[in-house]
């Protein structure tokens, strides 16, 4: 690891009853933490991480969709470190603003398709969906049409958990018992795999359309604000919508006044070769653009919210007496994530990174492709650096394992052993990897996949 002589020695036995005794984690299946407590990684470099214990491993899942340009870029962490001891904080409340937020919300005009020009600063995903809603709703008030709030999203979208975003959520097991708002109806995900019987991906692409616009009849126009989908849906199982979905929901949406909201969160900043998705590979011009993690590359919360000219004519309207914008985080615009940033975006364009991801993209799907003669590897499905792996008990029938059998968490164990961090979601394993993966990464992971799925049909057996 670079910096070695730095770095401080944890005590792995303290840290982990410390963590065991009183970290509370997102996602955690307390039926395991209680026993294993957890794993604690405090390297990395480049593609690489490392736990407490010294064991290096590939990342296979840039942190958590985020890390885009890679592990330990000193240089990020300077133009924090230079922003955090020049000015580590202010307000961007009222009329205050602060460098950096404001050179960043100039790039991102400048990086998003031609009609969003202007930003909204959050603290991630989740608090950029939320805001987003906010905004959109008081768009719809001061358009005076306070009767479109209806939110369309869609079963198995993961925006987030905040209520907000985790009404949008679809991921039913997201919100087991958990309450969200009814704001939101959700339509069908958009699943190539397990569309219905005999019907071809034309055929499929109608049958989603028909259940938009039979869906916008039955609530009416009037009481539906927006659409909200990721370009390819992430968190529930890396689905890829059929080819014009998106082009023709948009179409849809326009016609009845219903903003179209891009949730890039994951898509964004090169994950699929561009900085945005939405025009680039999906040929629709989102009303809003939603961005996070490969924002920063993870190296410090931030979110932004990519609003269109025309939406922010209205938002900026001049309010009456006493009246604002009353919507907005202590740390929108933060001046230290907004460092990281703007850091992060020059690496991506000086580096070449999204051509990267065009060119080894490709050869990363062919080569996980050669998987599918496992006897549980059901699917393998994504684009460029976004790609799932669904296991299933039969592969005629689609079914799948028992949910006891843990399949996903066997696959990722048996791939960790070997020095590869995949991430389980249920029958998944998602690979979401730092963009600067090169061929030979990739034949190096998908040697140690085909041992992982050897692996794992012999301990199903
Ligand atoms: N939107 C999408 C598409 C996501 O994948 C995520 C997180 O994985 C979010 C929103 C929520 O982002 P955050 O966890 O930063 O709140």
């Amino acid at each position: 690891m670079t910096q070695q002589q730095a770095k401080a020695s944890y005590d792995a036995q303290d840290l982990w009853q410390k963590d065991k005794n009183h970290f509370i984690h997102p996602f955690t299946d307390f039926s395991l933490f209680h026993e294993k407590g957890c794993d604690l990684i405090t390297d990395s470099d480049g593609i690489y991480v490392e736990d407490v214990h010294g064991n290096r491993f590939i990342d296979g899942i840039a942190g958590l969709w985020c890390v885009n340009v890679g592990h330990g870029r000193a240089e990020i962490g300077q133009a924090m470190a230079e922003q955090a001891t020049r000015m580590a904080y202010f307000s961007t409340f009222n009329n205050l603003s602060n460098a950096p937020a404001t050179e960043l919300a100039a790039k991102l005009a400048e990086l998003a398709p031609a009609h969003l020009n202007h930003v909204f600063f959050s603290c991630g995903g989740s608090t950029a969906n939320d805001a987003t809603i906010r905004l959109v709703h008081y768009y719809f008030n001061r358009l005076g049409k306070p009767t479109k709030k209806r939110i369309l999203s869609r079963t198995n979208a993961y925006h987030g958990t905040t209520y907000m975003a985790a009404s949008l959520t679809g991921i039913a097991s997201n919100n087991w018992q958990f309450d969200t708002l009814d704001l939101v109806t959700h339509l069908s995900e958009a699943n190539c795999y397990r569309r219905p019987e005999g019907m071809s991906e034309a055929e499929y692409c109608d049958h989603l359309v028909d259940e938009l616009e039979q869906t916008i009849e039955r609530l009416g126009a009037d009481n539906i604000a927006a659409f909200i989908a990721e370009p390819i849906m992430g968190a529930g199982g890396v689905l890829v919508a059929p080819q014009g979905y998106h082009s023709r929901v948009q179409a849809i949406c326009r016609a009845n006044e219903i903003l179209f909201i891009a949730d890039e969160v994951v898509t964004g900043f090169g994950r699929l070769g561009h900085f945005f998705a939405s025009e680039a590979v999906f040929d629709t011009q989102p009303d809003i653009i939603n961005v996070a993690k490969g924002l920063s590359s993870g190296y410090a919360p931030l979110g932004a919210t990519l609003i269109s000219d025309d939406l922010y004519a209205v938002l900026s309207t001049p309010q009456g007496p006493g009246g604002v914008l009353s919507t907005g985080f202590t740390y929108s615009g933060h001046p230290v994530s907004c460092a990281a940033a703007l850091k992060n975006i020059e690496i991506i364009e000086r580096e070449g990174i999204c051509e990267n991801v065009l060119e080894v993209g490709p050869y990363l799907e062919s080569q996980l492709k050669t998987l599918a003669s496992h006897e549980t590897v059901g699917d393998i499905r994504g684009s460029h650096f976004m790609m799932a792996i669904e296991n299933v008990a039969n592969k005629t029938t689609k079914a799948l394992l028992p949910v006891e059998a843990r399949v996903g968490d066997r696959v990722a164990a048996e791939a960790q052993k070997r020095g590869l961090i995949i991430r389980p979601v249920g029958h998944l394993n998602i690979i979401s990897p730092p963009l600067i993966w090169t061929r030979q990464v990739v034949d190096d992971v998908v040697a140690i996949l085909d041992e992982a799925f050897a692996a794992t049909t012999r301990s199903l057996k």
